[in-house]
């Protein structure tokens, strides 16, 4: 293990545009849980599946269920940035790290410390009003009694990619560049089985590809260094 974590140190010391691409993994620690680990929301008791109350056709027909969900379950305001969080910020600062590309919605990276954040699937930090467009801020979201209104009447829609609905194309095409252009990729916390966390992993043409995860993923062999460690764990031991 040392090994690994001084070969990861010394790779991130010679890097200048390392890009780091993270997934449910990173927010553990920060006490937010892996949507699909077996004792994740997932699969914890709800009337109707998660993946069809997180969809978009549900939000529009049933907003006061929706809500229900989201507030009972999204609501991570509260949740601070751990050490992983933490280093990367540290990272971006020393001009170690280009980007970070994350598939979580919590807006920790962004807490900690770190500015060019592609954030896949939205935040949970900005909403609009479907009519209006105006932006509504978190807090006021998760404490409406019920489906949050903005000022002039219209329906609040959080900016997190729903199922059934599209990613942002100018999010994917900016994680997809820094990607193409990284001289060292660092994938953690993710098990790359959620779209489109694998198809970007293509886009990488460099030849150092680290992962870092508990649990082994399919794309363990096709690393130049995988580390099964927590992700926490790892920066803490590597960046000072
Ligand atoms: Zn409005």
């Amino acid at each position: 293990m040392e090994d690994k974590l001084n070969l990861l140190r010394q790779w991130i010391n010679e890097s200048c545009t390392a890009v780091f691409f993270g997934g449910a993994g990173v927010s553990t620690e920060s006490g937010i849980p892996d949507f699909r680990s077996p004792d994740g929301l997932y699969s914890q008791q709800y009337t109707d599946p998660p993946e069809e109350v997180l969809s978009h056709t549900f939000f529009l027909r049933s907003p006061k269920e929706f809500y229900r969900f989201y507030k009972d379950k999204m609501n991570c305001l509260a949740a601070q940035p751990n050490t992983a969080h933490l280093k990367l910020a540290k990272l971006e600062q020393a001009g170690k790290l280009r980007s970070i590309v994350t598939q979580n919605i919590d807006g920790l990276h962004q807490k900690a410390g770190s500015r060019r954040v592609w954030e896949l699937h939205g935040s949970i930090h900005r909403n609009f009003c479907m009519r209006c467009g105006q932006s509504i801020p978190a807090q006021a979201v998760f404490s409406a009694p019920e489906v949050p209104r903005c000022p002039c009447g219209g329906m609040v829609k959080p900016d997190v990619v729903l199922y059934e609905e599209g990613l942002d194309s100018n999010i994917l095409e900016g994680a997809v560049e820094d990607i193409r252009r990284s001289d060292l990729l660092i994938v953690g916390g993710t098990s790359l089985a959620v779209y489109p966390a694998a198809g970007l992993l293509r886009y990488y043409e460099g030849r150092r590809l680290v992962l870092i995860n508990q649990s082994p993923t399919p794309y363990d062999d096709y690393a130049d260094l995988f580390i099964s460690a927590p992700i926490g764990q790892v920066f803490g031991a590597v960046v000072p």
